[in-house]
């Protein structure tokens, strides 16, 4: 079956027209500024070369009408669509068709995530009216963390508070962490049970799985919390909000771009939100860069050892994402301070480039450490076959 996968964003869209049997994309791309001057399309095709297609993109409705439009050429008759939805709230444990009442619940938890949800609804909307012989699919970001216990999600705030708002944790990056799961499983049968699952990208989270369910993650309410991010602070006090608020004269808006956008590793290292950037920079001497990488390595590290608590053990540690897939230099930080439980990576596995999943620890480590490639698109595209196959 062949499923199209859509991620939209406020002002971006991207797609992939994907086999699922036979795990083969056939196309790719990303709509980029929507709504917004010098809007394009970066369009791939199975074999073919990227392309950059200068078109008007005023809203989602022509950017969709561009997409199929561009995948009509390819002839691959698209038996279902997968979208993409970063907060599924109180409403999804799980992935659920398009229906009237699953579309409303995008938009009821939307204030959770306004940049998202309000974009990706519209989307969905406009999917169905262009296309009704299509089913459509809403695969929450949020849903593998939705049965964490309860002890996890509940945060110490008063209940009546907690229940008006439905504030709790709902952590982010769901269907990575389940396609981790899945991936490692796999490959490791009965020997993983306890899994920690590092996501680390520009965004970064980690999860505790046991035998596949999700026992505790780092992200909160919101993907600001947890791990330093490129641009995002993560875990800090509280108050500090206050406090911006009241003695630096912070609006609530002012703080809600700094610590979203201007903090994390970009502020740390006052140089780059890209590890690349960072990592040159400590090479060549400069401090600011060894912080952060630094901070990062030991936060990472100290949220690895929460998650392990949360199972009260754990067997296996899988990198993944931008950073987790490509930076040696990065896991070897967290691995390196992770020493004192034992855990060992073998350098000459960890400097190996591949796109396959793979172990890196030494046969002697207490903990078996992976890298395994994110496929988030893939999981989506079965969950479409699931729901629609
Ligand atoms: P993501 O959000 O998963 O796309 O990850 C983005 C982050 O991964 C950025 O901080 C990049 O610096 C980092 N990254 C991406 N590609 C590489 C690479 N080839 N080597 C090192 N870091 C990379």
């Amino acid at each position: 079956m062949n499923v199209l996968v859509i991620n939209a964003g406020s002002s971006s869209l991207k797609y992939q027209l994907l086999d699922v049997d036979t795990k083969e994309v056939y196309a790719k791309g990303n709509c980029e500024r929507i709504g917004i001057e010098g809007s394009f399309i970066g369009h791939e095709e199975l074999g073919g070369e990227k392309q950059k297609l200068e078109v008007a993109l005023p809203d989602h409705k022509t950017a969709i009408t561009y997409v199929f439009d561009i995948l009509k050429d390819i002839n691959k008759p698209i038996g279902g669509i997968g979208h993409r939805v970063v907060q599924g709230g109180w409403y999804f444990p799980e992935s659920a068709v398009v229906t009237d009442e699953t579309l409303a619940w995008v938009r009821e938890v939307a204030p959770l995530a306004p940049l998202h949800n309000y974009a990706e609804a519209d989307v969905i909307e406009i999917c169905r009216e262009m296309f009704p012989e299509i089913g459509n699919v809403i695969v929450p970001d949020t849903a593998f963390h939705y049965n964490m216990p309860e002890r996890a999600w509940r945060y110490a705030l008063p209940r009546d508070v907690v229940d008006t708002y439905h504030i709790r944790k709902y952590g982010a990056h769901g269907t990575s962490h389940r396609f981790i799961w899945r991936t490692v499983h796999e490959l490791m049968g009965d020997k993983t049970h306890k899994l920690v699952s590092c996501h680390l990208g520009s965004g970064a989270s980690l999860c505790a799985i046991e035998d596949g369910k999700c026992m505790d993650t780092t992200m909160g309410l919101t993907p600001l919390d947890g791990l330093i991010m490129g641009t995002r602070c993560g875990t800090l006090d509280p108050a500090t909000v206050f406090y911006l608020n009241r003695v630096g004269g912070y609006s609530i808006d002012d703080i809600d771009t700094m610590m979203n956008k201007q903090s994390g590793l970009l502020a740390v290292s006052a140089v780059s939100s890209d590890s690349r950037d960072i990592e040159e920079g400590a090479h060549n001497g400069d401090a600011n860069c060894q912080m952060a990488l630094d901070m990062f390595y030991y936060r990472t590290a100290q949220l690895f050892a929460e998650m392990a608590s949360s199972m009260e053990g754990v067997d296996t540690m899988a990198f993944t994402a931008g950073i987790g897939e490509n930076s040696p230099e990065m896991r070897a930080g967290v691995a390196d301070r992770l020493a004192w439980m034992g855990v060992k990576i073998d350098p000459a596995k960890n400097e190996i480039r591949s796109d396959e999943p793979r172990v890196i620890s030494t046969p002697d480590s207490s903990i078996t450490v992976m890298v395994v490639p994110t496929n988030e698109e893939y999981m989506i595209a079965l969950d479409v076959v699931d729901l629609l196959g």
